[in-house]
């Protein structure tokens, strides 16, 4: 509730057209098929925190597109702005595969804990072998988001990642009205390589329930985002050091991996696959 009264209160007191020279659009990098991956900034762009926000990576899961969108008319609390990436996958999103137009999977295709897949979960050749997975990680190194959230289909929960913080993910279940599940560590995920490179950070896993998110459901998600967003009262009334995100997290031990799956599982739900995942530690 206080974030959406700070949002409210910023919105307010937004000069006049500055929301509009606040949003901008930049390419990222190309698909395979050179389709361009565009971010968009959402919020003042020289705000000190950074959230990140990817709808969709694997072209046959595309309900996030939705909640991308959505995010792009919302305004930020405080000192954070929204990076907005509607698909890091444009040429799978155009063809509706999970994989690129190489068939890679690109959430295995990232350079920690990668190795060698085939099959639906194709890692490529070698890690960042695909030049969108190469694009991502100039763009996150570059950038350094304080969080990242990668929205999936279809298993209905908030995939929790080891590194990330876990407070702040539950705070997103809650929210939005997920449950919060544990899984097993996969090969070369993004978020994985996010919370390896940037300790500091957050990166974790939205996974939408099928098929398109009724309007209740996508206001929920986008409520979500702003309310895991810090806000400069975090820090108290001196503001004289920028909060990070971890501070407002709960640090300590992680509980113990919990493989926990909504009955009944389709077999060709990745969830399922996780279950039996040989490469799964
Ligand atoms: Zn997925």
């Amino acid at each position: 509730m206080a974030a959406v009264v700070l949002v409210s209160l910023a919105a307010a007191l937004a000069p006049t057209g500055s929301a509009a020279a606040a949003r901008h659009t930049d390419v990222i990098g190309y698909s395979v098929q050179h389709r361009p991956l565009r971010v968009a900034v959402v919020g003042d762009p020289s705000a000190p925190r950074k959230v990140l926000v990817v709808g969709c990576i694997h072209g046959s899961e595309r309900a996030g597109l939705a909640v991308t969108r959505a995010l792009r008319k919302a305004t930020p609390p405080a000192g954070t702005q929204f990076l907005v990436v509607d698909t890091v996958n444009p040429d799978g999103c155009r063809s509706g595969t999970r994989g690129n137009a190489h068939g890679v999977d690109l959430n295995r295709n990232f350079p920690w804990g990668w190795r060698r897949l085939g099959g639906v979960f194709d890692s490529g050749p070698s890690p960042s072998s695909e030049p969108e997975t190469r694009a991502v990680e100039a763009f996150v190194l570059r950038e350094r988001p304080d969080v990242s959230i990668w929205f999936h289909q279809h298993l209905n929960w908030v995939d929790l990642q080891r590194g990330s913080d876990e407070a702040l993910m539950r705070r997103y279940a809650t929210v939005a009205g997920m449950r919060a599940v544990r899984t097993a560590v996969l090969p070369g995920t993004v978020a994985r390589w996010e919370n390896h490179r940037l300790s500091a950070g957050s990166a974790f896993f939205v996974e939408l329930p099928a098929g398109r998110l009724p309007a209740a459901r996508l206001s929920a998600h986008v409520r979500a985002l702003l309310a895991i967003a810090p806000t400069d009262s975090a820090v108290g009334a001196s503001g004289a050091r920028a909060p990070t995100w971890r501070g407002l997290g709960v640090a300590g031990s992680l509980p113990p991996v919990l493989y926990e799956l909504p009955s009944p599982v389709a077999p060709w739900e990745e969830g399922a696959w996780r279950l039996i995942d040989p490469y799964g530690r």
